[in-house]
């Protein structure tokens, strides 16, 4: 056989790896709502709106009464790695925020356009500043603000056509995006959000501050859901082993569903964990006697060097030390509450 010369290797320009990257961190829509929401969080807001057109391919837009943005940084706000969040890698193994990439508004810039809206505390007046693949239009324009940041990101992937086009053959990302909004809103009591489609007056999504868990499960997935969950809370702080603290809502054995709901928080981040999710689908399976899927809110606190929370750029999930006793404990805990309320049910039933 005739041996073909090995082609030669050149290194890709920078537009172009920014641009690759930016697809895998900005995967969907639904995927730069988080990751703006997440910002918002890490603002120490409390209040987030989010306004959504066209499933969020035209616009996304979410508001946010947090500490802004100073006018000093908004020269180097999208470009790649840059965060206020994370200076040493060591900061990994203790990091509060949810960001620390300081990717995912770079990316945005890369795949779609953004316009920045900020004002900080004892400001006079806000700026605002587009920007493209990294970096800004034009100099920030003084403007009429309110305390905190909008950020406004315009016809995503107009172009990664084959994402685009994808995109708007399926359905919409819309209620995934309302899906989201709806996790966030019930594990952070302590901040209102809405979530609406443009032009619409009625918000899809609103709960207010200071209203119980229970409250805002209420609010969102509607007082039949709310009626049938029961408290649950785990805490094994002997100090031999891992400490750890689970507490949450689970639906009880009146609750009847076709899909699991799980929504989980891990350490304050919104995660998912599917062996978690089936291990509990198991247990609701072998104690309950109809074949309901369960409605879990579950949030999860670990020691922080038990947790690698840099496994993917989306963050979707973490890594977990002794992922398989945690589950085994949780599945007792879940276990041992239905069956106590099973025999409630029943003897109530009886009597
Ligand atoms: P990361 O969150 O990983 O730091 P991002 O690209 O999401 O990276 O954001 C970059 C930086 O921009 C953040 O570190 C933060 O300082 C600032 N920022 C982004 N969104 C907001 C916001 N809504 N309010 C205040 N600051 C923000
Ligand atoms: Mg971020």
């Amino acid at each position: 056989a005739i041996r073909a010369e090995p082609p030669r290797i050149r290194r890709l320009e920078e537009a172009v790896v920014n641009r690759i990257a930016a697809g895998e961190v900005i995967q969907r829509p639904a995927s730069a709502v988080k990751e703006l929401v997440e910002n918002s969080l890490d603002a120490a807001a409390s209040s987030v709106s989010v306004v959504v057109k066209d499933g969020g391919l035209k616009l996304i837009q979410v508001s946010d009464n947090g500490h802004g943005i100073r006018y000093e940084d908004l020269s180097i706000l999208c470009e790649r790695h840059t965060t206020s969040k994370l200076s040493a890698f060591e900061d990994l193994q203790t990091i509060k925020s949810m960001g620390f990439r300081g990717e995912a508004l770079a990316s945005m810039t890369y795949v779609g356009h953004v316009t920045v809206t900020t004002i900080t505390e004892g400001q006079l007046h806000g700026y605002r500043v587009s920007y493209r693949d990294g970096v800004m239009e034009h100099e920030p324009k003084p403007c009429a603000a309110v305390k905190g940041t909008q950020i406004m990101v315009e016809n995503l992937f107009y172009n990664m056509i084959a994402r685009r086009k994808t995109l708007q053959n399926s359905n919409d990302d819309y209620p995934k995006i309302v899906d989201l909004i709806s996790r966030f809103a019930i594990h952070h009591t302590d901040v209102s959000f809405s979530c609406r489609k443009h032009g619409a007056n009625r918000a899809d999504v609103h709960t207010v501050i200071a209203s119980s868990r229970l409250d805002s499960i209420r609010a969102v997935y509607g007082a039949s859901v709310a009626r049938d969950l029961m408290e649950i809370a785990v805490s094994d702080d002997n100090p031999a082993r891992s400490i750890f603290k689970m507490e949450g809502l689970i639906s009880n054995a009146n609750y009847i569903a076709k899909k699991t709901t799980m929504i989980l928080f891990i350490n304050g981040r919104l995660v998912e964990c599917t062996a978690l999710k089936r291990a509990i689908e198991v247990v609701y399976a072998a104690t309950l006697p109809k074949a309901s899927k369960p409605f879990i809110y579950m949030s999860i606190d670990l020691p922080s060097e038990h947790v690698d929370v840099n496994m993917h750029p989306t963050k979707r999930e973490v890594g977990l030390l002794n992922q398989e006793s945690l589950i085994d404990t949780i599945q007792n805990a879940i276990e041992s509450k239905l069956m106590n309320s099973n025999t409630t049910r029943i003897f109530q039933i009886q009597a």
